[in-house]
């Protein structure tokens, strides 16, 4: 009988460098503002990530920061909980 372990991103060890910011609800608000539309009712334009909204307003930069959010981002079109990928923003 096979055992079957889960294994989760929290087993990686993280690299000194690594940087993980801790968004709290205030910045997750600043961030929404930022959204016009989600994967769910703009699948055409929906293409960048949320961690890159969060880049702008923390000013961290994106190839050593990892996020960890306080609670799911919504999208302020149609109130969906988001998975943090893909909203939609103004150019
Ligand atoms: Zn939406």
């Amino acid at each position: 009988m096979p055992e079957f372990f889960e294994f989760f991103d929290f087993f990686d060890p993280t690299p000194e460098e690594q940087n993980v910011v801790l968004v709290g609800a205030a910045t997750l608000r600043e961030a929404e503002k930022l959204i016009e539309a989600c994967e769910y009712c703009n699948p055409e334009g929906a293409e960048i990530p949320f961690d890159n909204v969060l880049d702008r307003i923390t000013g961290s930069d994106p190839s050593v920061t990892d996020y960890i959010l306080e609670s799911v981002p919504r999208c302020p079109k149609c109130r969906r909980p988001g998975s943090g990928k893909d909203f939609d923003q103004p150019r």
